[in-house]
Protein backbone atom coordinates (compact mmCIF):
# COMPACT_ATOMS: atom_id res chain seq x y z
CA UNK A 1 0.00 0.00 0.00
CA UNK A 2 1.00 3.65 -0.81
CA UNK A 3 1.02 5.41 2.21
CA UNK A 4 2.40 8.56 -0.12
CA UNK A 5 0.49 11.45 0.56
CA UNK A 6 1.72 14.69 1.32
CA UNK A 7 -1.78 16.01 1.11
CA UNK A 8 -1.93 17.10 4.42
CA UNK A 9 1.08 18.43 5.25
CA UNK A 10 0.59 20.64 2.08
CA UNK A 11 -0.95 24.13 2.88
CA UNK A 12 -4.15 25.01 0.09
CA UNK A 13 -2.01 27.84 -0.86
CA UNK A 14 -4.33 28.77 -3.93
CA UNK A 15 -7.61 29.55 -3.36
CA UNK A 16 -9.52 27.68 -6.06
CA UNK A 17 -12.11 30.23 -7.57
CA UNK A 18 -15.59 28.76 -8.08
CA UNK A 19 -18.87 29.93 -6.59
CA UNK A 20 -19.06 27.93 -3.42
CA UNK A 21 -15.57 29.76 -2.09
CA UNK A 22 -17.44 32.51 -3.11
CA UNK A 23 -20.86 31.85 -1.03
CA UNK A 24 -18.42 30.51 1.96
CA UNK A 25 -17.05 33.62 2.05
CA UNK A 26 -20.00 35.49 2.18
CA UNK A 27 -21.15 33.95 4.83
CA UNK A 28 -17.59 34.35 7.30
CA UNK A 29 -18.19 38.15 6.27
CA UNK A 30 -21.76 37.97 7.48
CA UNK A 31 -20.37 35.94 10.27
CA UNK A 32 -23.44 33.62 8.96
CA UNK A 33 -22.18 30.27 10.70
CA UNK A 34 -19.78 31.90 13.70
CA UNK A 35 -17.13 31.86 11.62
CA UNK A 36 -17.18 28.19 11.33
CA UNK A 37 -16.80 26.06 8.13
CA UNK A 38 -17.77 22.06 7.99
CA UNK A 39 -18.15 20.20 5.54
CA UNK A 40 -18.64 16.15 5.39
CA UNK A 41 -18.20 13.86 2.36
CA UNK A 42 -21.33 11.32 2.90
CA UNK A 43 -21.15 7.93 0.40
CA UNK A 44 -23.48 5.01 0.44
CA UNK A 45 -21.34 2.14 1.45
CA UNK A 46 -22.80 0.36 -1.72
CA UNK A 47 -20.01 0.07 -4.01
CA UNK A 48 -16.21 1.47 -4.40
CA UNK A 49 -15.28 4.81 -4.61
CA UNK A 50 -14.65 6.57 -8.12
CA UNK A 51 -13.16 9.80 -9.41
CA UNK A 52 -16.32 11.25 -9.29
CA UNK A 53 -16.39 10.48 -5.61
CA UNK A 54 -12.86 11.71 -5.79
CA UNK A 55 -13.68 15.28 -6.87
CA UNK A 56 -16.64 15.64 -4.28
CA UNK A 57 -13.97 14.36 -1.91
CA UNK A 58 -11.26 16.48 -2.40
CA UNK A 59 -13.75 19.44 -3.04
CA UNK A 60 -15.28 19.20 0.51
CA UNK A 61 -11.81 18.53 2.51
CA UNK A 62 -10.14 21.46 0.27
CA UNK A 63 -12.55 24.03 1.52
CA UNK A 64 -12.49 22.50 5.00
CA UNK A 65 -8.28 23.01 4.76
CA UNK A 66 -8.68 26.01 3.20
CA UNK A 67 -10.85 28.25 5.75
CA UNK A 68 -8.97 26.44 8.54
CA UNK A 69 -12.32 24.47 8.95
CA UNK A 70 -13.50 20.78 10.21
CA UNK A 71 -14.26 17.66 7.33
CA UNK A 72 -16.82 14.59 8.28
CA UNK A 73 -16.51 11.49 6.98
CA UNK A 74 -19.85 10.14 7.29
CA UNK A 75 -21.14 6.75 6.10
CA UNK A 76 -24.67 7.36 4.84
CA UNK A 77 -25.39 3.79 5.33
CA UNK A 78 -29.59 4.10 5.45
CA UNK A 79 -30.09 1.20 2.83
CA UNK A 80 -28.95 -2.27 4.13
CA UNK A 81 -30.12 -3.85 0.88
CA UNK A 82 -26.75 -3.11 -1.21
CA UNK A 83 -24.28 -1.86 1.70
CA UNK A 84 -21.46 -4.00 2.95
CA UNK A 85 -18.63 -3.59 4.91
CA UNK A 86 -16.40 -4.25 2.35
CA UNK A 87 -17.67 -1.02 1.06
CA UNK A 88 -16.94 0.70 3.96
CA UNK A 89 -13.58 -0.39 4.50
CA UNK A 90 -12.33 0.14 0.92
CA UNK A 91 -14.23 3.57 0.82
CA UNK A 92 -12.06 4.53 4.43
CA UNK A 93 -9.03 3.28 3.06
CA UNK A 94 -9.28 5.63 -0.59
CA UNK A 95 -10.43 8.23 1.69
CA UNK A 96 -7.10 8.21 3.72
CA UNK A 97 -5.18 7.73 0.71
CA UNK A 98 -6.49 10.58 -1.11
CA UNK A 99 -5.16 12.34 2.20
CA UNK A 100 -8.28 13.56 2.84
CA UNK A 101 -7.59 13.92 6.93
CA UNK A 102 -11.40 13.73 8.96
CA UNK A 103 -9.21 13.41 12.45
CA UNK A 104 -11.95 11.29 14.64
CA UNK A 105 -14.57 12.42 12.85
CA UNK A 106 -15.44 9.44 11.01
CA UNK A 107 -19.17 8.85 11.55
CA UNK A 108 -22.06 6.61 10.40
CA UNK A 109 -25.91 7.86 9.30
CA UNK A 110 -26.94 4.48 11.13
CA UNK A 111 -26.09 5.90 14.44
CA UNK A 112 -28.40 8.73 14.65
CA UNK A 113 -31.75 6.17 13.66
CA UNK A 114 -32.97 6.46 17.25
CA UNK A 115 -32.39 10.13 17.48
CA UNK A 116 -34.48 10.21 13.34
CA UNK A 117 -37.05 7.93 14.69
CA UNK A 118 -37.58 10.37 17.67
CA UNK A 119 -38.08 13.32 15.17
CA UNK A 120 -40.43 11.65 12.86
CA UNK A 121 -42.90 11.10 16.06
CA UNK A 122 -42.55 15.16 16.40
CA UNK A 123 -43.70 15.70 13.05
CA UNK A 124 -46.48 13.16 13.34
CA UNK A 125 -47.57 14.97 16.83
CA UNK A 126 -47.45 18.17 14.79
CA UNK A 127 -49.60 16.61 12.42
CA UNK A 128 -46.92 16.85 9.48
CA UNK A 129 -46.40 12.96 8.67
CA UNK A 130 -48.58 10.18 8.68
CA UNK A 131 -48.68 6.13 8.41
CA UNK A 132 -49.88 5.38 4.65
CA UNK A 133 -50.71 2.05 3.37
CA UNK A 134 -50.38 2.47 0.02
CA UNK A 135 -47.94 0.53 -1.88
CA UNK A 136 -44.79 2.09 -3.79
CA UNK A 137 -46.85 1.33 -6.82
CA UNK A 138 -50.13 3.00 -5.59
CA UNK A 139 -47.77 6.10 -4.12
CA UNK A 140 -45.71 6.16 -7.63
CA UNK A 141 -49.51 6.36 -9.93
CA UNK A 142 -51.31 9.13 -7.44
CA UNK A 143 -48.13 11.24 -7.64
CA UNK A 144 -49.29 13.06 -10.19
CA UNK A 145 -46.91 14.58 -13.06
CA UNK A 146 -45.45 18.31 -13.86
CA UNK A 147 -48.32 19.18 -15.25
CA UNK A 148 -51.32 17.05 -12.98
CA UNK A 149 -51.15 17.57 -9.63
CA UNK A 150 -50.98 14.42 -7.18
CA UNK A 151 -53.88 12.58 -5.82
CA UNK A 152 -53.83 12.49 -2.01
CA UNK A 153 -53.67 9.29 0.05
CA UNK A 154 -56.60 8.02 1.37
CA UNK A 155 -54.87 7.17 4.56
CA UNK A 156 -53.13 11.02 4.97
CA UNK A 157 -55.73 12.04 7.29
CA UNK A 158 -55.29 9.44 9.66
CA UNK A 159 -55.73 10.93 13.44
CA UNK A 160 -52.24 11.69 15.05
CA UNK A 161 -53.14 8.72 17.45
CA UNK A 162 -53.21 6.07 15.26
CA UNK A 163 -50.23 7.45 13.40
CA UNK A 164 -48.28 7.19 16.04
CA UNK A 165 -49.42 4.02 17.08
CA UNK A 166 -49.18 2.39 13.77
CA UNK A 167 -45.52 4.28 13.29
CA UNK A 168 -44.63 2.06 16.66
CA UNK A 169 -45.62 -0.80 14.95
CA UNK A 170 -44.14 -0.57 11.94
CA UNK A 171 -40.73 -0.30 14.37
CA UNK A 172 -42.06 -3.10 16.28
CA UNK A 173 -42.00 -5.15 12.68
CA UNK A 174 -45.47 -6.14 12.89
CA UNK A 175 -46.19 -5.20 9.21
CA UNK A 176 -44.12 -7.11 5.99
CA UNK A 177 -42.21 -5.25 3.51
CA UNK A 178 -43.78 -2.83 1.86
CA UNK A 179 -47.10 -2.68 3.31
CA UNK A 180 -46.92 0.60 5.09
CA UNK A 181 -44.89 3.54 4.84
CA UNK A 182 -44.47 7.05 7.00
CA UNK A 183 -44.95 9.57 4.61
CA UNK A 184 -44.66 13.66 5.05
CA UNK A 185 -48.03 15.65 4.66
CA UNK A 186 -46.70 18.55 2.62
CA UNK A 187 -48.30 19.46 -0.34
CA UNK A 188 -49.71 17.57 -3.22
CA UNK A 189 -50.07 20.07 -6.05
CA UNK A 190 -46.96 21.19 -5.22
CA UNK A 191 -45.11 22.16 -8.03
CA UNK A 192 -42.22 20.56 -6.57
CA UNK A 193 -42.74 16.52 -6.93
CA UNK A 194 -40.83 15.69 -4.13
CA UNK A 195 -42.55 18.15 -1.87
CA UNK A 196 -45.54 15.80 -3.08
CA UNK A 197 -45.82 13.90 0.18
CA UNK A 198 -42.69 11.80 0.18
CA UNK A 199 -41.90 9.09 2.00
CA UNK A 200 -39.64 9.08 5.14
CA UNK A 201 -40.09 5.24 6.30
CA UNK A 202 -39.81 1.83 4.36
CA UNK A 203 -40.05 -1.31 5.96
CA UNK A 204 -37.13 -3.60 5.11
CA UNK A 205 -36.74 -6.63 7.15
CA UNK A 206 -33.14 -6.93 6.61
CA UNK A 207 -30.03 -7.06 8.65
CA UNK A 208 -27.81 -4.39 8.32
CA UNK A 209 -24.09 -4.04 8.13
CA UNK A 210 -23.79 -2.35 11.38
CA UNK A 211 -26.99 -2.23 13.07
CA UNK A 212 -27.89 -5.86 12.87
CA UNK A 213 -31.89 -6.57 12.90
CA UNK A 214 -32.15 -3.84 15.25
CA UNK A 215 -34.46 -2.32 12.74
CA UNK A 216 -36.93 -3.00 10.33
CA UNK A 217 -38.11 0.53 9.17
CA UNK A 218 -35.13 2.51 7.25
CA UNK A 219 -35.02 6.30 6.37
CA UNK A 220 -34.69 7.37 3.17
CA UNK A 221 -32.37 9.73 1.72
CA UNK A 222 -34.37 12.69 1.65
CA UNK A 223 -35.77 12.58 5.32
CA UNK A 224 -31.80 11.64 6.56
CA UNK A 225 -29.66 13.50 5.39
CA UNK A 226 -30.31 17.02 6.38
CA UNK A 227 -30.56 15.29 9.94
CA UNK A 228 -27.56 13.76 9.45
CA UNK A 229 -26.00 17.17 8.30
CA UNK A 230 -27.92 18.88 11.59
CA UNK A 231 -26.64 16.40 14.11
CA UNK A 232 -23.07 16.79 13.13
CA UNK A 233 -23.03 20.74 12.61
CA UNK A 234 -21.97 20.93 9.14
CA UNK A 235 -22.09 24.31 7.83
CA UNK A 236 -22.23 23.67 4.05
CA UNK A 237 -23.56 20.41 2.68
CA UNK A 238 -22.21 20.24 -0.86
CA UNK A 239 -24.13 17.56 -2.97
CA UNK A 240 -24.20 17.30 -6.76
CA UNK A 241 -27.21 18.89 -8.80
CA UNK A 242 -29.82 16.40 -9.04
CA UNK A 243 -30.86 17.16 -5.62
CA UNK A 244 -31.28 20.64 -6.16
CA UNK A 245 -34.61 19.65 -6.79
CA UNK A 246 -34.99 18.34 -3.56
CA UNK A 247 -33.36 21.03 -1.26
CA UNK A 248 -36.92 22.78 -0.93
CA UNK A 249 -37.62 19.35 1.13
CA UNK A 250 -34.01 19.18 2.94
CA UNK A 251 -35.01 22.92 4.33
CA UNK A 252 -38.64 22.00 4.73
CA UNK A 253 -37.72 19.02 7.29
CA UNK A 254 -35.39 20.63 9.08
CA UNK A 255 -37.46 23.90 9.86
CA UNK A 256 -40.52 21.99 10.82
CA UNK A 257 -38.40 20.58 13.51
CA UNK A 258 -37.24 23.47 14.09
CA UNK A 259 -33.47 22.24 14.62
CA UNK A 260 -29.67 23.52 13.20
CA UNK A 261 -30.45 23.74 9.79
CA UNK A 262 -27.28 24.07 7.52
CA UNK A 263 -27.00 25.01 4.24
CA UNK A 264 -26.97 22.59 1.01
CA UNK A 265 -25.11 23.46 -2.54
CA UNK A 266 -25.01 21.55 -5.44
CA UNK A 267 -22.77 21.50 -7.86
CA UNK A 268 -22.15 19.47 -11.50
CA UNK A 269 -20.97 15.63 -10.82
CA UNK A 270 -18.14 14.25 -12.84
CA UNK A 271 -18.58 12.54 -15.90
CA UNK A 272 -15.81 10.86 -17.44
CA UNK A 273 -15.13 9.90 -21.14
CA UNK A 274 -14.33 6.29 -22.29
CA UNK A 275 -16.08 4.79 -18.68
CA UNK A 276 -19.31 4.73 -16.61
CA UNK A 277 -19.86 5.98 -13.48
CA UNK A 278 -22.83 4.64 -11.71
CA UNK A 279 -21.97 2.70 -9.22
CA UNK A 280 -24.85 0.35 -10.47
CA UNK A 281 -23.01 0.17 -13.73
CA UNK A 282 -19.83 -0.31 -12.21
CA UNK A 283 -20.74 -3.32 -9.98
CA UNK A 284 -22.51 -5.24 -13.18
CA UNK A 285 -18.69 -4.83 -15.02
CA UNK A 286 -17.67 -6.72 -11.29
CA UNK A 287 -20.56 -8.99 -10.67
CA UNK A 288 -20.13 -10.11 -14.91
CA UNK A 289 -16.78 -10.28 -14.85
CA UNK A 290 -16.21 -8.21 -17.31
CA UNK A 291 -13.36 -6.53 -15.35
CA UNK A 292 -11.10 -8.28 -12.39
CA UNK A 293 -13.07 -6.59 -9.36
CA UNK A 294 -13.44 -3.21 -8.37
CA UNK A 295 -9.94 -2.19 -8.21
CA UNK A 296 -9.39 -3.52 -11.62
CA UNK A 297 -6.58 -1.10 -13.49
CA UNK A 298 -9.03 0.06 -16.27
CA UNK A 299 -11.88 0.76 -13.39
CA UNK A 300 -12.72 4.27 -12.86
CA UNK A 301 -12.55 3.58 -9.27
CA UNK A 302 -9.87 5.36 -6.74
CA UNK A 303 -8.72 1.61 -5.91
CA UNK A 304 -8.57 0.86 -9.62
CA UNK A 305 -6.53 4.26 -10.89
CA UNK A 306 -4.03 3.78 -7.32
CA UNK A 307 -3.66 -0.12 -8.76
CA UNK A 308 -3.27 1.20 -12.24
CA UNK A 309 0.12 3.24 -10.86
CA UNK A 310 -1.54 6.56 -10.15
CA UNK A 311 -1.21 9.38 -7.04
CA UNK A 312 -3.26 11.09 -4.67
CA UNK A 313 -1.42 13.98 -5.99
CA UNK A 314 -2.66 13.44 -9.71
CA UNK A 315 -6.34 12.97 -8.60
CA UNK A 316 -5.64 16.46 -6.71
CA UNK A 317 -4.22 18.29 -9.37
CA UNK A 318 -7.06 16.81 -11.70
CA UNK A 319 -9.78 18.24 -9.45
CA UNK A 320 -8.09 21.32 -9.57
CA UNK A 321 -8.12 21.34 -13.33
CA UNK A 322 -11.67 20.64 -13.84
CA UNK A 323 -12.41 22.72 -11.19
CA UNK A 324 -16.15 22.89 -10.33
CA UNK A 325 -19.16 24.72 -12.10
CA UNK A 326 -23.25 24.21 -11.85
CA UNK A 327 -24.03 22.52 -15.27
CA UNK A 328 -23.25 19.12 -16.08
CA UNK A 329 -20.71 18.09 -18.79
CA UNK A 330 -18.46 15.23 -19.92
CA UNK A 331 -14.32 15.79 -18.76
CA UNK A 332 -12.36 13.90 -21.23
CA UNK A 333 -10.39 11.23 -19.83
CA UNK A 334 -7.05 12.65 -21.22
CA UNK A 335 -7.04 15.54 -19.11
CA UNK A 336 -6.45 12.91 -15.90
CA UNK A 337 -4.07 11.48 -18.21
CA UNK A 338 -2.07 14.40 -18.61
CA UNK A 339 -2.48 15.06 -14.24
CA UNK A 340 -0.83 11.64 -14.10
CA UNK A 341 1.93 12.44 -16.98
CA UNK A 342 3.04 15.49 -15.31
CA UNK A 343 3.42 14.19 -11.70
CA UNK A 344 5.17 10.69 -12.95
CA UNK A 345 7.43 12.78 -14.76
CA UNK A 346 8.87 14.46 -12.24
CA UNK A 347 9.10 11.12 -9.80
CA UNK A 348 9.21 8.17 -11.74
CA UNK A 349 12.48 6.49 -11.77
CA UNK A 350 13.72 5.84 -15.42
CA UNK A 351 14.18 2.34 -16.58
CA UNK A 352 14.79 -0.02 -19.95
CA UNK A 353 12.64 -2.50 -20.60
CA UNK A 354 11.88 -3.83 -23.56
CA UNK A 355 8.39 -5.33 -24.47
CA UNK A 356 8.42 -7.35 -27.76
CA UNK A 357 11.67 -8.35 -28.03
CA UNK A 358 14.29 -9.01 -30.86
CA UNK A 359 17.70 -10.43 -30.23
CA UNK A 360 20.64 -8.92 -31.06
CA UNK A 361 24.11 -10.05 -31.35
CA UNK A 362 27.02 -7.60 -31.54
CA UNK A 363 29.68 -9.51 -33.35
CA UNK A 364 32.66 -7.53 -32.09
CA UNK A 365 31.83 -6.80 -28.72
CA UNK A 366 33.82 -8.97 -26.19
CA UNK A 367 32.90 -9.36 -22.46
CA UNK A 368 30.87 -7.62 -20.86
CA UNK A 369 30.73 -3.63 -18.84
CA UNK A 370 28.68 -1.00 -16.75
CA UNK A 371 27.16 1.71 -18.21
CA UNK A 372 25.91 4.83 -16.62
CA UNK A 373 22.15 5.85 -16.76
CA UNK A 374 20.51 9.04 -15.58
CA UNK A 375 17.74 8.09 -13.14
CA UNK A 376 14.98 10.84 -14.09
CA UNK A 377 16.67 13.83 -16.49
CA UNK A 378 13.64 16.08 -14.64
CA UNK A 379 15.52 15.13 -11.34
CA UNK A 380 19.31 15.59 -10.74
CA UNK A 381 19.14 14.54 -6.94
CA UNK A 382 17.55 11.25 -8.82
CA UNK A 383 21.14 10.15 -9.55
CA UNK A 384 22.71 7.79 -11.92
CA UNK A 385 22.76 4.08 -12.04
CA UNK A 386 24.98 1.32 -14.15
CA UNK A 387 23.37 -0.73 -16.49
CA UNK A 388 24.69 -3.99 -17.59
CA UNK A 389 25.89 -4.35 -21.09
CA UNK A 390 27.03 -7.13 -23.15
CA UNK A 391 27.29 -8.64 -26.29
CA UNK A 392 23.52 -9.99 -26.90
CA UNK A 393 21.22 -7.72 -26.06
CA UNK A 394 17.26 -7.44 -26.62
CA UNK A 395 15.86 -4.23 -28.48
CA UNK A 396 12.01 -3.59 -29.45
CA UNK A 397 10.99 -5.68 -32.37
CA UNK A 398 9.68 -2.53 -33.80
CA UNK A 399 12.43 -0.84 -33.47
CA UNK A 400 14.23 -2.83 -36.59
CA UNK A 401 12.27 -2.71 -39.97
CA UNK A 402 13.68 -4.28 -43.02
CA UNK A 403 12.07 -1.97 -45.45
CA UNK A 404 11.37 1.04 -44.09
CA UNK A 405 9.66 3.72 -45.73
CA UNK A 406 11.38 7.09 -45.64
CA UNK A 407 12.29 8.95 -42.65
CA UNK A 408 13.10 5.67 -40.59
CA UNK A 409 15.50 6.73 -38.36
CA UNK A 410 15.38 3.06 -36.50
CA UNK A 411 17.37 -0.06 -37.30
CA UNK A 412 17.46 -1.19 -41.04
CA UNK A 413 19.99 -3.71 -42.80
CA UNK A 414 23.18 -1.46 -43.35
CA UNK A 415 21.80 1.11 -40.79
CA UNK A 416 22.77 2.69 -37.86
CA UNK A 417 21.37 3.61 -34.48
CA UNK A 418 22.21 4.68 -30.99
CA UNK A 419 21.62 2.72 -27.88
CA UNK A 420 20.66 4.46 -25.33
CA UNK A 421 23.71 4.94 -22.55
CA UNK A 422 25.50 2.58 -24.82
CA UNK A 423 26.77 2.79 -28.38
CA UNK A 424 26.16 3.61 -31.86
CA UNK A 425 25.61 0.02 -33.80
CA UNK A 426 25.44 -1.24 -37.10
CA UNK A 427 23.24 -3.76 -38.60
CA UNK A 428 25.06 -6.04 -40.52
CA UNK A 429 23.22 -9.25 -41.32
CA UNK A 430 19.36 -10.68 -39.95
CA UNK A 431 18.60 -14.05 -39.49
CA UNK A 432 15.46 -15.25 -40.12
CA UNK A 433 14.05 -19.00 -39.54
CA UNK A 434 12.43 -21.28 -41.71
CA UNK A 435 9.41 -19.16 -42.18
CA UNK A 436 10.99 -16.40 -42.95
CA UNK A 437 10.25 -14.06 -39.78
CA UNK A 438 13.08 -12.45 -38.28
CA UNK A 439 14.72 -13.88 -35.71
CA UNK A 440 18.28 -11.87 -34.76
CA UNK A 441 20.10 -9.59 -36.20
CA UNK A 442 24.10 -9.30 -36.51
CA UNK A 443 25.15 -6.14 -35.77
CA UNK A 444 28.93 -4.28 -35.12
CA UNK A 445 29.40 -1.70 -32.53
CA UNK A 446 31.41 1.46 -33.05
CA UNK A 447 33.79 1.49 -29.72
CA UNK A 448 34.17 5.58 -30.19
CA UNK A 449 30.74 6.39 -29.71
CA UNK A 450 30.27 5.55 -26.04
CA UNK A 451 27.88 7.76 -24.29
CA UNK A 452 29.46 10.07 -22.73
CA UNK A 453 32.97 9.31 -22.81
CA UNK A 454 32.98 8.48 -26.55
CA UNK A 455 35.28 10.59 -29.18
CA UNK A 456 33.75 10.25 -32.23
CA UNK A 457 31.66 13.05 -33.55
CA UNK A 458 29.21 10.54 -35.56
CA UNK A 459 25.67 11.77 -35.10
CA UNK A 460 22.37 9.40 -35.95
CA UNK A 461 18.88 10.41 -35.61
CA UNK A 462 17.76 7.33 -33.83
CA UNK A 463 18.19 6.23 -30.63
CA UNK A 464 16.97 3.06 -29.38
CA UNK A 465 16.37 1.64 -26.01
CA UNK A 466 18.07 -2.45 -24.53
CA UNK A 467 18.66 -4.61 -22.14
CA UNK A 468 21.07 -7.08 -22.13
CA UNK A 469 19.91 -10.58 -22.86
CA UNK A 470 21.90 -12.17 -20.27
CA UNK A 471 21.26 -9.99 -17.40
CA UNK A 472 17.77 -8.92 -17.93
CA UNK A 473 14.51 -10.67 -16.50
CA UNK A 474 11.32 -11.73 -17.14
CA UNK A 475 8.18 -9.73 -16.04
CA UNK A 476 4.23 -9.89 -17.11
CA UNK A 477 3.68 -6.36 -18.65
CA UNK A 478 -0.15 -5.87 -18.61
CA UNK A 479 -1.11 -2.73 -21.04
CA UNK A 480 -4.22 -0.57 -21.23
CA UNK A 481 -6.85 0.95 -23.43
CA UNK A 482 -10.05 2.65 -22.72
CA UNK A 483 -12.97 0.24 -21.30
CA UNK A 484 -15.34 1.70 -23.59
CA UNK A 485 -14.90 2.25 -27.37
CA UNK A 486 -17.61 5.47 -26.96
CA UNK A 487 -17.57 8.49 -25.67
CA UNK A 488 -20.67 8.71 -23.46
CA UNK A 489 -21.53 5.11 -22.70
CA UNK A 490 -23.18 5.78 -19.72
CA UNK A 491 -26.36 7.50 -21.69
CA UNK A 492 -26.65 4.16 -23.82
CA UNK A 493 -29.42 1.76 -22.96
CA UNK A 494 -27.20 -0.71 -24.47
CA UNK A 495 -24.06 0.65 -22.63
CA UNK A 496 -22.81 -3.17 -21.97
CA UNK A 497 -22.00 -3.57 -25.91
CA UNK A 498 -19.33 -0.97 -26.39
CA UNK A 499 -16.98 -2.80 -24.09
CA UNK A 500 -13.53 -2.48 -25.81
CA UNK A 501 -12.56 -5.94 -26.85
CA UNK A 502 -8.70 -4.89 -26.65
CA UNK A 503 -8.97 -3.12 -23.47
CA UNK A 504 -6.53 -5.11 -21.69
CA UNK A 505 -3.41 -6.90 -23.70
CA UNK A 506 -0.73 -8.91 -21.93
CA UNK A 507 2.73 -9.26 -22.21
CA UNK A 508 4.00 -12.63 -20.30
CA UNK A 509 7.40 -12.23 -20.93
CA UNK A 510 8.84 -8.81 -21.00
CA UNK A 511 12.97 -8.18 -20.75
CA UNK A 512 13.44 -5.84 -17.46
CA UNK A 513 16.37 -4.22 -16.66
CA UNK A 514 18.01 -5.70 -13.82
CA UNK A 515 17.51 -3.46 -10.91
CA UNK A 516 13.50 -3.39 -11.30
CA UNK A 517 13.73 -7.42 -10.44
CA UNK A 518 13.24 -5.59 -6.39
CA UNK A 519 10.91 -2.99 -7.37
CA UNK A 520 7.56 -3.50 -4.42
CA UNK A 521 4.48 -3.21 -4.72
CA UNK A 522 3.03 0.27 -6.37
CA UNK A 523 6.25 0.91 -7.53
CA UNK A 524 6.66 3.08 -10.31
CA UNK A 525 9.33 3.42 -13.33
CA UNK A 526 8.92 5.32 -16.39
CA UNK A 527 10.12 2.47 -19.13
CA UNK A 528 12.14 4.83 -21.49
CA UNK A 529 9.84 5.29 -24.48
CA UNK A 530 7.14 3.38 -23.82
CA UNK A 531 5.14 4.93 -20.78
CA UNK A 532 5.01 5.01 -16.72
CA UNK A 533 4.65 2.09 -14.79
CA UNK A 534 3.35 0.74 -11.57
CA UNK A 535 4.17 -2.78 -9.90
CA UNK A 536 1.04 -4.28 -9.50
CA UNK A 537 0.16 -4.87 -5.89
CA UNK A 538 -2.12 -8.32 -6.48
CA UNK A 539 -0.56 -9.96 -9.54
CA UNK A 540 2.91 -9.52 -8.17
CA UNK A 541 3.64 -12.64 -6.18
CA UNK A 542 5.87 -15.77 -5.10
CA UNK A 543 9.11 -13.62 -6.90
CA UNK A 544 7.34 -12.94 -9.71
CA UNK A 545 6.24 -9.22 -11.05
CA UNK A 546 3.84 -7.87 -13.02
CA UNK A 547 3.69 -4.42 -14.47
CA UNK A 548 0.65 -2.11 -15.28
CA UNK A 549 0.89 0.79 -17.42
CA UNK A 550 -0.12 3.22 -15.96
CA UNK A 551 -0.15 5.59 -18.96
CA UNK A 552 1.68 6.36 -22.19
CA UNK A 553 4.52 9.08 -22.87
CA UNK A 554 4.29 11.92 -24.74
CA UNK A 555 6.63 12.16 -26.84
CA UNK A 556 9.47 13.47 -25.38
CA UNK A 557 11.36 11.15 -26.29
CA UNK A 558 13.06 12.97 -29.18
CA UNK A 559 14.24 15.97 -26.81
CA UNK A 560 15.77 13.99 -24.30
CA UNK A 561 17.74 11.76 -26.81
CA UNK A 562 19.34 15.09 -27.89
CA UNK A 563 20.20 16.47 -24.43
CA UNK A 564 21.62 12.97 -23.27
CA UNK A 565 23.28 11.11 -26.23
CA UNK A 566 25.95 12.66 -27.18
P1 LIG B 1 -25.82 6.34 -5.67
O1 LIG B 1 -26.42 7.41 -4.78
O2 LIG B 1 -26.55 6.12 -6.93
O3 LIG B 1 -25.49 5.10 -4.97
P2 LIG B 1 -23.58 8.11 -5.81
O4 LIG B 1 -22.43 8.01 -6.73
O5 LIG B 1 -24.37 9.37 -5.72
O6 LIG B 1 -24.45 6.89 -6.17
P3 LIG B 1 -23.00 8.38 -3.01
O7 LIG B 1 -22.36 7.38 -2.14
O8 LIG B 1 -24.34 8.88 -2.63
O9 LIG B 1 -23.05 7.71 -4.41
O10 LIG B 1 -22.02 9.61 -3.23
C1 LIG B 1 -21.36 10.25 -2.17
C2 LIG B 1 -21.10 11.68 -2.51
O11 LIG B 1 -20.32 11.77 -3.68
C3 LIG B 1 -22.37 12.43 -2.76
O12 LIG B 1 -22.31 13.67 -2.07
C4 LIG B 1 -22.40 12.62 -4.24
O13 LIG B 1 -23.05 13.80 -4.57
C5 LIG B 1 -20.91 12.64 -4.60
N1 LIG B 1 -20.71 12.15 -5.96
C6 LIG B 1 -21.13 10.98 -6.45
N2 LIG B 1 -20.82 10.85 -7.76
C7 LIG B 1 -20.18 11.99 -8.10
C8 LIG B 1 -19.61 12.47 -9.31
N3 LIG B 1 -19.65 11.76 -10.44
N4 LIG B 1 -19.02 13.69 -9.29
C9 LIG B 1 -18.99 14.40 -8.16
N5 LIG B 1 -19.51 14.01 -6.99
C10 LIG B 1 -20.10 12.82 -6.95
MG1 LIG C 1 -26.02 9.34 -4.01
Amino acid sequence: MDNKNNINDKPVDKKPKNFIYEIIDEDIKNNRWGGRVHTRFPPEPNGYLHIGHAKAICLNYGIAKYYGGKFNLRFDDTNPEKEDTEYVNSIIEDVKWLGADFEDRLFFASDYFEQMYQWAIELIKKGKAYVCDLSAEEIRATRGTLTEPGIESPYRNRSIEENLDLFERMRKGEFPDGSKTLRAKIDMSSPNLNMRDPVMYRIIHQRHHRQGDKWCIYPTYDWAHGLEDSIEGITHSICTLEFENHRPLYDWFLDELGIYHPQQIEFARLNLSYTVMSKRKLLELVQKGIVDGWDDPRMPTISGLRRRGYTPEAIWKFTEMIGVAKRDALTDVSLLEYAIREDLNKTAQRAMAVLNPLKVVITNYNGEELLDAINNPENPDAGTRKIPFSNEIYIESTDFMENPPKGYHRLMPGGEVRLRYAYIIKCEEVIKNEKGEIVELRCTYDPETKSGTGTSNKKVKGVIHWVSAKHCFDAEVRLYDRLFNVENPGELDNWLDYINPNSLEIIPNAKLEPFLQNAKPLDKFQFERLGYFCVDPKYSKDGKLVFNRTVTLKDTWAKIAAKSSS
